[in-house]
């Protein structure tokens, strides 16, 4: 799926600006070695300007992200919000849309358009991914799993440390003393 916006209305004249409502469904994709889906569209707003020689667009959505916990390896639900600018120039005959290339003296990335159309798809998606956890928690205070028995701790605690498995072997002796009848009454 694409995001593409019409700028035949503002690309003429400089100082032009349009906004517009965005939505978009992204495909599940590989990240960080695990398989993140996205469960509901993204959606938000684009404001773009007409600087002249150039389209600024300013886009912001939010949506959600379904992750694995780091801790505990159940899937969860992250909400993702992004904003992020991006320029666009109308591409020179014979140039394809998919060119970008660094501008000289802002040092940004600048885009080419064709047709009349911006393409924010790749942005988005670059965008979003970006802003995913290193580290995805379901919670702040995921307890994770018992790295003996792999229980899951958030529900409840497992058997792997109770006491009588093994005995303090100084309590051992307290424990015998304790057990012998009062030899001194
Ligand atoms: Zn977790
Ligand atoms: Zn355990």
């Amino acid at each position: 799926m694409s995001v593409r916006i019409d700028v035949s209305d503002i690309k003429e004249k400089a100082g032009l600006q349009k906004r517009t409502d965005l939505s978009v469904n992204l495909e599940p994709v590989e990240f960080s070695g695990q398989e993140v889906r996205f469960p509901e569209p993204f959606t938000g707003t684009a404001e773009i300007w007409n600087l002249g020689d150039r389209l600024l667009v300013r886009a912001e959505v939010s949506g959600a992200a379904e992750l694995v916990c780091s801790r505990c390896l159940k899937r969860y639900t992250e909400p993702v919000s992004v904003s992020f600018d991006e320029e666009f120039v109308e591409a020179a005959p014979g140039k394809g849309e998919s060119d970008a290339e660094e501008d000289a003296e802002s040092g940004l990335t600048v885009s080419f358009y064709t047709d009349d159309e911006i393409d924010l798809t790749g942005p988005l998606r670059d965008n979003i991914l970006l802003a995913l956890p290193m580290k995805p928690l379901c919670r702040e205070d995921c307890k994770g799993l018992c790295p003996r028995c792999g229980k899951d701790l958030n529900e409840g605690p497992c058997n792997c440390d109770r006491p009588d498995d093994k005995i303090d072997p100084r309590l051992a002796v307290l424990q015998d003393l304790l057990r012998k009848p009062d030899s001194h009454s």
